[in-house]
């Protein structure tokens, strides 16, 4: 498989997708995993609090330190676009820069944010860049005026406060046997350490959803995820994929 992973921000992939990216790689598949900005001014408040004097592109390296040893943990390469956080400006340039990687990467799956995030001015602007270059790189399915690819499945991952933000989970990733990288590479982001424990209970608490609802007993731990495209496939499709 080949799953784009793009998060508004340098952390982002790894408390929503950490352990569905470790997943992916550990079964042979390939995971670019892409921030549109580092989070330098919005969410990374403990670099701040450490050194006031801090400059910006300072901040920028730590957090691109931190993203890169994550990624290292969980087997993906790591890029950043550097748009800037809180506020992220879309512009046609941006958009046709995203279009482009995804044109070029050519995933089959892309994960993102969910379009409705009331405590993040960035999350919804990630999504919208998503759908739009999605759109761009992939045309209507069709053979098109441009240069397309087979449209990627797209899902949003779960958002901080999922009831808040409109999100309704169908779609759950068993990743019990990657769990332990989740963890170690939530410990690479020092910037906002106060979620690793949150982000370990949650994995708990999906596994325990994900138990009920298909009945195999092995799962531990497990990340959801909403569909934004219905699913096409073949028969197993219909099917709990053991
Ligand atoms: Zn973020």
């Amino acid at each position: 498989m080949k799953l784009l992973v793009v998060g508004a921000h340098g952390a982002d992939f790894v408390w929503r997708a950490g352990g569905t990216i470790a997943k992916v790689v550990e079964d042979g598949g390939t995971v670019l995993n892409l921030a549109l900005s580092y989070g330098e001014r919005g969410e990374s408040g403990v670099l701040w609090k450490e050194d006031p004097n801090r400059t910006v592109d300072e901040v920028k390296k730590l957090r691109h330190e931190m993203a890169q040893a994550a990624s290292d943990i969980l087997g993906c390469e790591f890029q950043c676009y550097d748009w800037g956080d809180y506020p992220m400006i879309l512009n046609e340039e941006r958009i046709n820069q995203l279009a482009n990687t995804i044109r070029t990467f050519a995933p089959e799956v892309i994960l993102t944010h969910t379009p409705i995030d009331p405590f993040n001015p960035d999350h919804p602007l990630a999504y919208e860049a998503v759908q739009k270059a999605r759109l761009l790189s992939a045309g209507a399915g069709v053979a098109a005026a441009f240069e397309r690819i087979d449209p990627p499945r797209w899902f949003s991952f779960e958002p901080h406060q999922p009831e808040l933000s409109g999100f309704v989970p169908d779609t759950y990733v068993d990743i019990t046997s990657v769990f332990e990288k989740k963890v170690a590479a939530m410990g690479c982001m020092k910037a906002q350490s106060y979620l690793k424990d949150y982000y370990t209970e949650l994995g708990s608490r999906r596994g325990n959803h994900a138990r009920r609802i298909s009945g195999i007993q092995s799962i531990k731990f497990a990340e959801c995820h909403q569909s934004c495209v219905p699913v096409v496939g073949n028969i197993n499709i219909l099917k709990h994929q053991r």
